[in-house]
């Protein structure tokens, strides 16, 4: 992998993979596309980019569409049907997301796990690693490609496949809390939590699937909060912004 020769002091995170919730797509309370949004996540990429960091975005769709509640709410509607509906609206976020970063100077290559030439590249892990290691941000859409999960599982497997230091999930919110910090102003925020505690406390960070695929390869996870200008750089910097679910033998010895 080519590695800057005037990155001065090492990153911590060399190659990253950014989760990107369909919420982030859209004004808060609003569902759809706001381009002015994804303008200011776009600028915080370009950043990163310019560190030399590999970047893979998985795009969620929830803005769109979730399965799930999609299925429940229409009797007529098959959930897998439903399913494929929420997968294809990951892939509309993609095209925005890659749209604009492109308009901000960034190369980019959408990949889709639904094969749709003429949209995007088909996932194929090596080609996805080669334009990483050409400093192109590869979008990766449509999920895992099957039904029944979330854009939080498919985050955690592309993690895997292409073995990235560590997965990041961008919220609205500061990081993990004991509560939620919405509903109750004495929830407190973890600097640093395992995963076995996530699962244990039934923390609603991130689906429990993807949880242990991160937990069985020892794939760090940062949740933080994107809207704050800088913070996925101070994250990549090594900065304690936000939570970082680790495995046991990794947390602090004082908490
Ligand atoms: N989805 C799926 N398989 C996948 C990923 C996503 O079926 O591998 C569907 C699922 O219905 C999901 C929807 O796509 O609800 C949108 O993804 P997600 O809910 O993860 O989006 P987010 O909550 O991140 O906006």
């Amino acid at each position: 992998m080519s590695q800057s020769t005037e990155s001065v002091v090492p990153l911590p995170y060399r190659r990253v993979v950014l989760k990107l919730s369909g919420n982030s797509f859209s004004r808060t309370g609003e569902g759809g596309i706001s381009m002015s949004e994804i303008m200011t996540i776009c600028n915080q990429i370009k950043r990163i980019v310019q560190l030399n960091i590999q970047l893979a975005v998985v795009c969620g769709g929830g803005n769109i569409l979730r399965g799930k509640q999609f299925s429940s709410a229409s009797v007529a509607s098959n959930p897998s049907t439903a399913h494929y509906m929420g997968m294809l609206a990951t892939v509309i976020n993609g095209l925005a997301l890659q749209d604009a970063l492109e308009s901000v100077g960034v190369p980019t290559r959408l990949q889709s796990a639904i094969r749709m030439e003429g949209v995007a590249e088909p996932f194929i892990r090596r080609r996805c690693l080669r334009h990483l290691e050409k400093g192109r941000v590869v979008i990766l859409a449509a999920g895992t490609g099957s039904p029944f999960v979330t854009t939080d599982t498919a985050a955690a497997l592309r993690s895997r496949e292409i073995d990235a230091d560590v997965l990041l999930k961008a919220t609205r919110v500061d990081g993990v809390y004991t509560d939620d910090p919405e509903k109750n102003p004495h929830a407190v925020r973890y600097s640093e939590i395992s995963y076995q505690d996530v699962l244990r406390q039934n923390l609603q960070v991130m689906d429990a699937q993807a949880l242990h695929h991160c937990m069985e390869h020892n794939i760090p996870i940062v949740v933080f909060n994107y809207q704050k200008e800088g913070n996925i750089e101070r994250v990549l910097n090594g900065e304690k912004i936000g939570t970082r679910i680790l495995p046991v033998a990794q947390m602090p010895k004082s908490t």
